[in-house]
């Protein structure tokens, strides 16, 4: 629904997407208010040590640049092609670009947003009717001291991402028995093995439970810390059953992204190496998992292929993340049964047979759109629990918003600003 400048825009989240669509509110004019629960990009500095497969150029705006640039001609981005870790992507663009002038005083940190309904109706009042659009959003917000207080908005944008939401661990999704009891014991994201972690894990028996690329990244850099802590062991159980010639992580054809071809790669061979320090245990998933904290030890219960007990030091699960969905649950939002992204977004992602996120079109401004006016999903949450979410889709999503927001099919801040 069009919004004449300098109508309100909140945007819930200052990750890369969140400060990428505050920049392009800006240049185009609208009162924008990023609202971060933490600091900027917390989620990136949560897997800072990572490398990234995709390189810099891939993960980074014109429009970013320009704007460092306007702040510090001397400042020098990374180079185009550089594969960046997340805390250098962090510290040399995200970071640069929160601190810019068209961004810096519209970033409230440590500002938590719990939810987002409208000033007087409710979640079942006028439904799909664009008269909900005349009446703006209520925003409730809690500040660090721990206050709550209300703001107002024509338009939201949620980029919230998923990083704050893991799946569980259990056979189908749901939680194994002992799972939710012991949560606080179990890793679900992506320690710093080499780094603040090491001592957790070195010369310990680890499960890794997990057939994607956080599983494999775990797994890889675990083998790492096997090679100066030798006493350091993993088993790697994964739902599905190995396909013959193939390893734990399916490759994708003529992949792109270098990065991620040789990180695959390596899984592969790794997993097959005869002094290995990983066991693959295929077409096996956990059903119990039962710990002791006096002893620090789990007692795992496996189904399929490993059917029977297993003791181990730390448990990983790397089973996926999944959008919080409470944050606008008064609000009019078509949700996919699947993935519980927005549906028709959803719809066009589940229609692509592609794995691939590299060649997953874009969907189009359209697909943006749900039956709540003016309220928008973004960024890796709008990919719900889909894990190809890629920065460069996130770019397009922005500029396909804004073709919407600003009524102009042709608007395109990405082609028409100009570095220097
Ligand atoms: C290990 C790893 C490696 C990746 N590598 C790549 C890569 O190489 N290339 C690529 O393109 N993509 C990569 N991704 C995927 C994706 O691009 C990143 O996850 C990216 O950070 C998503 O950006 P985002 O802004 O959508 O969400 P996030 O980065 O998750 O940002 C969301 C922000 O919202 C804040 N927030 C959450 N809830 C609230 C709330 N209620 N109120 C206020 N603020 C809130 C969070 O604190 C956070 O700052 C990777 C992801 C992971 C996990």
């Amino acid at each position: 629904m069009h919004l004449e400048p300098p109508s309100r825009i909140a945007i819930l989240g200052a990750g890369p997407c969140g400060l990428e669509t505050g920049l392009y509110a800006r240049y185009l004019g609208y009162q924008t208010t990023i609202y971060e629960q933490g600091e900027i990009a917390q989620a990136v500095h949560g897997w800072g040590h990572v490398r990234m497969f995709s390189p810099f150029h891939m993960n980074r705006s014109p429009l970013g640049l320009a704007a460092i640039q306007a702040q510090n001609p001397d400042a020098t981005p990374p180079h185009d092609e550089e594969l960046l870790t997340g805390n250098e992507w962090r510290e040399r663009y995200l970071l640069p670009l929160a601190a810019s002038d068209l961004l810096k005083d519209h970033i409230r940190r440590d500002t938590q947003v719990l939810s987002v309904g409208k000033q007087t109706l409710s979640k079942a009042d006028a439904p799909a009717s664009s008269d909900r659009g005349n009446e703006p959003f209520r925003i409730l917000i809690r500040d660090r001291q721990g206050q709550e207080s209300t703001e107002f908005a024509e338009a939201v944008i949620d980029t919230t991402g998923v990083w704050g939401q893991t799946n569980c661990l259990g056979p189908g999704g749901a939680p194994a028995i002992g799972e939710r009891h012991h949560a606080e014991a179990i890793d679900y994201r992506l320690p710093d093995f080499l780094g603040t972690d090491r001592e957790r894990f070195a010369n310990r028996r680890t499960l890794v439970i997990g057939s994607g690329f956080s599983a494999a990244t775990n797994v890889l850099a675990l083998a790492d810390l096997a090679n100066t802590a030798r006493q350091t062991s993993i088993a790697w159980c994964t739902r599905r059953a190995t396909i013959a010639g193939a390893g734990p992580l399916l490759e994708i054809t003529d992949d792109k992204l270098h990065e991620r071809a040789r990180l695959t790669r390596a899984v592969n061979r790794l997993v097959d190496a005869p002094d290995s320090p990983v066991q693959h245990w295929p077409a096996t998933w956990v059903e119990a998992v039962e710990y002791d904290s006096a002893q620090q030890r789990w007692s795992v219960s496996f189904g399929g292929s490993r059917q029977g007990n297993e003791s181990f030091d730390r448990i990983l699960a790397n089973v996926g993340f999944r959008p919080d969905r409470d944050l606008y649950r008064e609000l009019q939002i078509h949700e996919c049964y699947a993935t519980e992204g927005p549906i028709k977004l959803a719809a066009t992602l589940l229609g692509q047979e592609s794995t691939d996120c590299l060649t997953i079109s874009g969907a189009g401004p359209q697909s943006l759109v749900s039956p709540e006016p003016n309220f928008y999903i973004l960024g890796t949450k709008s990919y719900g629990r889909n894990s190809q979410f890629l920065i460069a889709a996130g770019l397009v999503q922005i500029r396909d918003l804004f073709t919407l927001i600003g009524d102009r099919d042709d608007l395109d801040l990405y082609e028409s600003v100009t570095l220097g």
